[in-house]
């Protein structure tokens, strides 16, 4: 169940009826794998083991490369050829690398494993695998799986699997007492101002999904509202509905206006006067909008093209339209969920050029017919982008950075004022 917009909230402009272009072609975006980089950092005593060949242990290692000086959260089990001919069974000796793992590592309290192309080429039954493994490790460990394969994931949807695979193991809420889950993973520092805004408004601590630790899951039920921190999480809020918690339909809480937005949804549910909010938020809120005003000069009247990569596309280019005055020419998604992405849409400026999926050949050929101010899109194509002599920005940046919430309003402003600056110097 989801509960609508108010009557008289702007859902009746902005491009809620905007045609979409639907691209089907080749795409230039990271697997799923990726959203392990930074759920290991989150879920303290969880182990991600991918299921996968020396590509994926390559990519992981290079993209979260920093983690070779610690102890890592995450392994890849390489599938060697002897066992993409059949000529081994994974299954023993997925067995035996958990057995390895869990001895040496008893700090481990929840272990995902991680299919990948290569799991799901040789067809490793990796839900059954992890039935098996739960059997043998239950209670010390729980064992869950999903995929983070390239050929049925992009980027961000490797958190939604993973959150989507924690859901069923959730333990049952009371029903007769509402609670508040937020759901996506968010930086620990912006969890606790949260919190702080939370109780402000007289509301009942939130729960976040993942929790930091394994044994700390939230409950969910019948009473249990949720906000989607992320937008990319369908699959997420579809088990979360199943389970009978009621999605609270908001803008995503970037910039000083979507989190006051987002913050409202919340209030609203759980019956927060006027009065109340506006004393609460008012403050924050004003330190956000100043903080803002110091990029405002680089970014107003500035055009902008979103390359689909992380899905927080959308979200992003009503942030920067509506509070600091930039102009998205196409804003590009892997996947466009109008349930979530509604009240995102209905704030974007009409006439806003939006697509889903890719066809990278084409999205280039408009970028370059464009000619914006700054592109947002994915490594592989910033480079050449940048020896075009266009002002680039890594999707991937803002999935790693904190973003969301009044006090990093300035910080998520700054990541675009950047690259325009550092380019303005250039040409000096
Ligand atoms: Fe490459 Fe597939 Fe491994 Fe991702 S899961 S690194 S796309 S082989």
């Amino acid at each position: 169940m989801t509960v609508a917009l108010k009557p008289g909230s702007p859902a009746a402009s902005g491009c809620l009826d905007a045609p979409i272009l639907r691209e089907r072609g080749q795409r230039e975006v990271f697997c799923g794998l990726t959203g392990i980089i930074w759920l290991h950092r989150k879920i303290q005593d969880a182990f991600f083991l991918i299921v996968g060949s020396r590509t994926c242990a390559h990519l992981m290692q290079s993209a979260a490369g920093v983690m070779i000086f610690a102890e890592p959260r995450f392994a890849t089990a390489i599938i060697e050829d002897r066992d993409l001919a059949g000529l081994s069974d994974a299954n023993d000796e997925l067995d035996r690398v958990v057995e390895r793992l869990l001895a040496r590592r008893p700090d481990i309290k929840l272990l995902f494993l991680v299919g990948s192309c290569p799991s799901e080429v040789i067809k490793l039954d990796l839900s059954r695998a992890a039935a098996r493994l739960s059997q043998r490790y239950t209670p010390d460990v729980r064992i869950l799986n999903y995929s983070g394969s390239g050929i049925e994931t992009t980027f961000t949807q490797g958190e939604d699997n993973c959150l989507a695979s924690l859901v069923p193991t959730l333990p049952e809420a009371d029903a007769d007492t509402p609670s508040l889950l937020v759901a996506g993973t968010i930086a620990d520092v912006v969890e606790d101002q949260l919190c702080r805004l939370f109780e402000g408004l007289g509301m009942p601590a939130p729960a976040f999904l993942p929790a930091r630790r394994a044994g700390d899951q939230p409950r969910v039920g019948p009473g249990t509202r949720f906000l989607l921190a992320q937008p990319y999480l369908p699959e997420t809020a579809r088990l979360l509905e199943a389970r009978g918690a009621t999605r609270l339909a908001a803008p995503f809480p970037l910039g000083a206006d979507g989190t006051t937005e987002w913050l409202r949804a919340a209030a609203d549910a759980f019956g927060v006067s006027e009065e109340r909010f506006q004393a609460v938020t008012e403050r924050p809120r004003a330190r956000a909008v100043a903080a803002l005003q110091h990029h405002r000069a680089a970014l107003e009247g500035r055009s902008i093209f979103f390359f689909p990569d992380s899905q927080l596309e959308i979200p992003l280019a009503r942030f920067l339209s509506q509070e600091l005055g930039m102009r998205p020419v196409e804003v590009g998604t892997p996947y466009l969920h109008r349930g979530i992405m509604d009240p995102e849409l209905a704030l974007l400026p009409h006439g806003t050029r939006l697509s889903e999926g890719q066809d990278v050949d084409r999205q280039l050929a408009r970028c370059r017919a464009d000619a914006p101010d700054l592109v947002v899109c994915g490594l592989g194509l910033a480079n050449p982008l940048e020896a075009e002599g266009m002002a680039t920005k890594w999707s991937i940046e803002l999935v790693f950075t904190p973003v969301q919430g009044y006090e990093q309003a300035g910080d998520l402003a700054g990541l675009f004022s950047r690259p325009l600056d550092r380019r303005t110097r250039l040409e000096v």
